[in-house]
Parts: C-alpha cells; structure tokens; sequence
C-alpha cells in the first residue's frame, strides 16, 4: 500500500519491543497495518539502543500523524510510571520509554503494555482467539509467558503483570526456577529447560543444541525427546487448567519459538487438558497455535486504539 493510502487514513503507531528485534507500524482501526518494518535491536547503552528505536518510528510514521501510539515491551515494566527493564536489553533499566516516544511522537496517548498480554490481545483482535471473548495466549519462548483477555478486555493487574503463566506453581516438590520458587510451569516447559532435561536423560548429550533440534527429534520419534515434550505440556497443562477454573475460559492460544513444534507440543498438551479439566464449565477447553507472526505488535496497536475511546 502506498504512504498516501497510509496518509489518508487513520492510524495509531504499534511498537513492539522485544530483546531480538523492535518492530513498529501504522495500524487501521479493523487491525490492518498499512505499513511497517522491524529492525534487530541494537547493543548498546541506553540513548544507543534508543537511536535506533527513534529511527525506525520515523521511517515508518513518514508523514502520517498517528492518532495514538501502543508500546508492547518486555517486562519487567513499571506501567504507571512508563519504565521498561527488558530482561534482554541490558542498556535499558528503569528506561523511560512513554516519555521518550512521546517527544517524537508529539502530544497524543501513549499506552505501554506487557508483550505477553499485547500478544494475546493480538490473537483475540485477527488471531486464533478473534471469537472468543475470554481468552488465555501463552508465549512459549526462553520462556513461558502470557496474556488475559476476560470479556473482552486484557486483564492488567495491580502492577501491570497479570497472567504470568510460567510462574504458575504446578508442583510444589518441583524443579528449582529462575523466579526463586519451585515447579513452576517454566521450569518444565521453556525451551532451554526442556532441552536441559532431554539432556539429563541422555539426549545428545555432547551437542550444542536447541528446542527446534530437540522437536525434530520428538517429531522423528525418539523417546528421549518425546518424553521431555510430555513432561513440557504436562505442566503447560496443569497452568491452563488452573487459569481456566480460575477466570472462566475456553479458549487457550499458545505461540512462541517453541510452538512452532505443531504436533509434538500440541498434541500431548490437548491430551493432557483432557485429561485435567473435568468441571463441566472448562471441559470443552480448547488449545489452539497462534495464527499470526505479529500477533503483539498488532495488540500493542488495539491497546492504543482502545485508548482512544
Ligand atoms: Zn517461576
């Protein structure tokens, strides 16, 4: 589409931050995105990495003004105050993000939300989730993180950081997780700890490897791998459970790098839910794959427009 389409009509700017890449575009208010880019985020102190962020906003926007601007970051994040600490952007602590946008953006709104609650507000505005009015999207990664849309609305939280999935206590006699509590749903589920426990079982043992290497052994056939699969979606499991007898939902949408597994993550998690959500109000739990690739910038966008109204 051409930057004169874009000019023409109205728009709000998404900006999705993550430790890999930034991605920023002008989105219409049925969730189209008229134009965007993404770059990989830099290295670097604070005013650096910032730089780059402030070029790729002002390559995208062109001419257009934005009526509104929504930032999906990753936490931790200080919401009423508008401060990032991105776990992988190491220059930016305590960083005044809104702040910073807004003096290039000029004087509209500006929005700042969790990137797991900006991709499950994605999947439920164009995704998986577009027919459910409650909805749970788990970002299975590095790690487990996630999202709540509860009629209609994300749930934020008290300080911004509702639904962390991962954290969810599934066994209280578990694994030790980086959080400092045990049996957490990322201790099982999280791509490098599936991967250290394949290896604690035997599995290539001597290799450099990752959670893609480990799926396509599991798809393959090998047990090693299918078992560390089953454990994953065995904990990924008990946690949507939990969070569906909790707020009342049917509907679950996982993406993420480890996702993208399909069957071999897919189908024992569906077993699995099967097997533990019996409360008649949760039975027909569904757990879907995310359906899109931008599904948080496309959330950071709705955040924005829903700031307008
Ligand atoms: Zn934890």
């Amino acid at each position: 589409m051409s930057d004169d389409t874009a000019m023409a009509r109205e728009t709000v700017l998404g900006l999705d931050i993550g430790g890999t890449k930034m991605a920023a575009a002008l989105v219409s208010a049925d969730g189209t995105i008229l134009t965007g880019d993404l770059i990989r985020t830099p290295a670097g102190d604070a005013d650096e990495v910032f730089a780059a962020l402030g070029e790729l906003i002002t390559r995208v926007r062109g001419d257009s003004s934005p009526l509104a601007v929504g930032i999906g970051s990753a936490g931790p994040l200080d919401q009423q105050h508008g401060l990032v600490s991105p776990v992988n952007i190491p220059g930016w602590r305590n960083f005044p993000l809104v702040d910073r946008v807004r003096a290039l953006t000029g004087d509209v709104p500006v929005t700042l939300g969790m990137d797991g609650h900006c991709f499950a507000l994605g999947e439920f505005w164009s995704g998986a989730g577009r027919d459910a009015d409650t909805l749970l999207g788990i970002v299975v990664s590095t790690g487990v993180g996630g999202g709540l849309v509860v009629d209609g609305k994300p749930l934020i939280g008290q300080s911004g950081n509702a639904a962390h999935i991962g954290h969810v206590v599934v066994d209280q006699d578990g694994e030790s997780c980086a959080c400092g509590s045990y049996g957490c749903v990322e201790a099982y589920a999280s791509g490098p700890r599936m991967v250290a426990r394949a290896k604690r079982r035997g599995w290539r043992t001597d290799e450099d490897v990752d959670a893609a290497v480990l799926a396509a052994d599991a798809a393959a056939g090998d047990e090693l791998a299918l078992a560390t699969f089953d454990d994953g979606a065995q904990a990924l499991a008990a946690g949507i459970v939990a969070t569906a007898v909790t707020v009342d939902l049917t509907t679950v949408v996982i993406g993420g790098g480890v996702a993208k597994a399909g069957p071999v993550l897919f189908d024992p998690v569906q077993a699995w839910v099967k097997k533990l959500a019996q409360l008649p109000f949760v039975a027909e739990l569904t757990v879907e794959p995310a359906q899109l690739d931008n599904a948080g910038l496309l959330g950071a966008a709705h955040q924005a427009w829903a700031a307008l109204t």
